[in-house]
């Protein structure tokens, strides 16, 4: 399943005029609300539960987690139950957001827990508890990330993008899904990461899954944190999706497309540099401003 989904990853060409190529990998075209990362994520995790014979995962997440959606829709593709443990006791009472929505529709039994519980998502204690309380499911970390999830992504590139680029760009969240592609990198690329997020946490937290060298990540273009936008931001997104009809959305790939065209700009790139920009998705959570 996953293997007929990844071969089927198209291509597109954008023009900047500018004295570099680049193309774009469009993972969003995956599915139309699940993000494409999250589906190499999950890959192995899933295969994994599999093998321990077991077909009910449990994971974490914010009501806007592409990871809770993603999980959600993979559970379903695979025949398993899914329960998302989510952040915020009060949105049990209120109408679900679209990303809560989709996870719903796919089968996922939302169980809503208090701020201070969540933040326990990761005490073996919590765990067991949790454990108790819906036995035989196989855990996902929050964002997915884990060795299995980090296994996958090194599968977001393939033979010909090894040779055909010099530099690979994407979003960063957790650092799961760049430190798959790090992995996977040839040693003469460069791996340029825009996170979505503010801090240089996420420096240390890839260190933990490559030793390689090839490269850097920048919250120049966060703006702000997680999930925070400016007018500007969705300015952006609405002229790049009208020049190059590729849709973007605010929390991760309009910030990369902004530090990537800002990187262009300032023409940070030596001429005739081959560029593949990884395009995550996300799309269920795109708002316009
Ligand atoms: C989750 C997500 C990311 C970040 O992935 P990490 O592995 O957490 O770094 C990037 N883009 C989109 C659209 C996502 O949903």
């Amino acid at each position: 399943m996953f293997d007929q989904i990844v071969q089927s990853v198209a291509y597109q060409k954008i023009n900047l005029d500018a004295a570099v190529s680049v193309t774009v990998k469009r993972l969003d075209q995956i599915h139309p609300k699940i993000s494409g990362n999250k589906f190499f994520k999950l890959k192995y995790n899933f295969l994994e539960a599999q093998k321990q014979g077991l077909n009910k995962v449990l994971t974490f997440g914010g009501a806007y987690s592409n990871h809770i959606a993603a999980t959600a829709y993979a559970a379903h593709l695979f025949g398993f139950k899914s329960v998302g443990i989510i952040r915020g006791e009060e949105l049990a009472a209120k109408t679900l957001n679209p990303t809560l929505v989709t996870a719903q529709q796919f089968g996922m039994q939302l169980h809503f827990v208090s701020r201070e519980q969540y933040r326990l998502k990761d005490q073996p204690e919590y765990l067991a508890k949790l454990t108790q309380q819906f036995p035989e499911h196989f855990i996902i970390p929050e964002g997915g990330t884990n060795p299995l999830a980090i296994q996958g992504c090194k599968e977001i590139l393939n033979a010909e993008d090894l040779q055909n680029y010099d530099v690979i760009c994407c979003a960063v969240g957790t650092g799961g899904t760049i430190s798959g592609i790090i992995e996977a990198s040839s040693e003469h690329q460069t791996v340029i990461g825009f996170s979505a997020l503010k801090g240089d946490f996420l420096q240390r937290d890839v260190q933990q899954w490559t030793t390689k060298k090839n490269w850097k990540i920048t919250d120049s273009y966060c703006c702000g944190g997680y999930a925070k936008t400016t007018p500007e931001l969705f300015q952006f997104m609405q002229a790049f999706e009208a020049e190059h009809t590729i849709p973007l959305e605010q929390v991760y790939t309009a910030k990369m497309m902004v530090g990537f065209f800002d990187l262009i700009e300032k023409n940070y790139f030596p001429k005739d540099t081959r560029i593949l920009v990884i395009h995550t998705g996300g799309l269920q959570g795109r708002h316009a401003g």
